[in-house]
């Protein structure tokens, strides 16, 4: 039975990723919408190609470049912030959300308010809407797939089981390109070592999120929303083969792991299928070539950002969407060359020692904390220029 589907986010990592399962699988899928920000070339091609039926860029100054593109092909265009949660409302049977940073957040909560199933890769809108969203799934009996390799491992070692007997979740990290270096190497660390994940592809954002451990931070939080087992059955395990995607264990002290390649097609063909399987174009685990697994713990006086995401989910209220708002201004400003690699965590510590927000009751309530925290965060990049 054919499918319909919709990518936010389709001209990035995940979205490519996912387009490559969905080309292994042309007749069980209708793509329905695919968005960009500005990629309205790549856009267009992808559209056309998998014949979707509406094309959108978040950014409206792209619209008549995407318009140009479309033409002749039948398909509709439309950009902006208001025509991407229009999109993402659309009725479809899988919406993979895969837009990076909070600019997700709103198509996100629209496909959520459809009562739709939602696959979602974009980590920081959940980590900065937290109970915002899980309420508002609940409300309008939508599902939320985790596709983050790390989520979506837990969620297929929980299955079939109660949470309640779960002793302990933990997140295994890969450490990153930088797990090894000395303070001095990480304050001198260039964007271009920095995006040179040593087990990933993925975009410049996560990257960075992953050499500075806040991936992992922002992983921690997140794994706090969807598997609510209490913070201090949630840890952290630096794994720097990514063999093993996370853990499980059990008040009998039976722990679970669930084990793979690292590339995103696995996980994402696990929301794409469930709750059945589908065959991926990945190579067997060849546990004899690997060899060796290994397990440290993380470092936090090298890498505070866990500390700071751990810190920010338990003060609550504003303070995570604070943390997330205050990591993509850093993480930008370090991207394009204004701040060296360590002040990123500089940053976010003192927009969140400076900016203590209330507890967002609303989508609005959200929006609104993370632009006062970009604010902040610009405001405090002006006294950390360059290192
Ligand atoms: P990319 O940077 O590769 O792609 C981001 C996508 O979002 C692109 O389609 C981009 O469009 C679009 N986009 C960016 N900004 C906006 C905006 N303001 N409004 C609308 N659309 C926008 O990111 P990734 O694919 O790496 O990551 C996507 C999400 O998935 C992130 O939240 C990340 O943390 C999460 N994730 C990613 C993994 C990975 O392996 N890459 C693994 C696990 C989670 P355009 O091309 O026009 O800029």
């Amino acid at each position: 039975m054919t499918r319909s589907l919709t990518i936010l986010g389709a001209t990035g990592s995940v979205g490519a990723s996912t387009l490559d399962l969905i080309s292994r699988n042309r007749d069980d899928w209708q793509v329905e919408v695919l968005t960009a920000n500005c990629s309205a070339h790549e856009l267009a091609k992808l559209a056309r190609e998998f014949g979707a039926k509406l094309a959108v860029v978040g950014d409206e100054s792209c619209l008549a470049e995407l318009r140009e593109a479309l033409s002749g092909s039948g398909i509709e265009a439309a950009g902006g912030a208001q025509a991407l949660c229009d999109a993402a409302a659309r009725p479809v049977d899988l919406t993979v959300a895969a837009i990076v940073g909070c600019a997700g957040l709103a198509p996100v909560m629209a496909a959520i308010e459809r009562g739709g199933t939602v696959a979602l890769a974009n980590k920081e809108a959940l980590v900065s809407a937290g109970d915002v969203m899980t309420a508002a799934v609940a409300n309008h009996g939508a599902t939320l797939l985790p596709v983050d390799s790390e989520h979506n491992a837990i969620f297929q070692c929980l299955a079939g089981s109660d949470i309640a007997d779960v002793a302990r979740i933990t997140l295994t990290a890969s450490g990153g390109p930088f797990r090894e270096w000395s303070q001095a190497q990480l304050d001198a660390a260039t964007p271009e070592q920095a995006v040179a994940h040593p087990n990933w592809d993925m975009g410049a954002k996560i990257s960075v999120d992953s050499a500075t451990m806040m991936n992992k931070g922002l992983e921690f939080i997140e794994a706090h929303h969807l598997f609510p087992v209490g913070l201090d059955r949630l840890g952290v395990v630096v794994h720097p083969q990514s063999v093993i995607h996370s853990m499980v264990e059990y008040k009998d002290r039976s722990t679970l792991a669930q084990l793979g390649p690292s590339d995103m097609r696995v996980p994402i063909a696990s929301c794409l299928a469930h709750p059945a399987r589908m065959v991926t174009p990945m190579q067997p685990l060849d546990l004899p070539m690997i060899g060796e697994l290994t397990f440290f713990k993380p470092d936090e006086a090298r890498f505070p950002a866990t500390r700071l995401a751990r810190e920010a989910i338990q003060a609550g209220g504003g303070a995570p969407a604070t943390l997330n708002a205050a990591n993509e201004v850093a993480v930008a400003a370090f991207l394009a060359g204004q701040i060296g690699f360590t002040r990123i965590a500089v940053v976010v510590e003192d927009v969140l020692n400076r900016y203590s927000a209330a507890t967002p009751l609303s989508l609005d309530d959200v929006l609104s904390v993370d632009g006062e925290a970009r604010q902040y965060a610009s405001a405090v990049l002006e006294s950390h220029a360059l290192v």
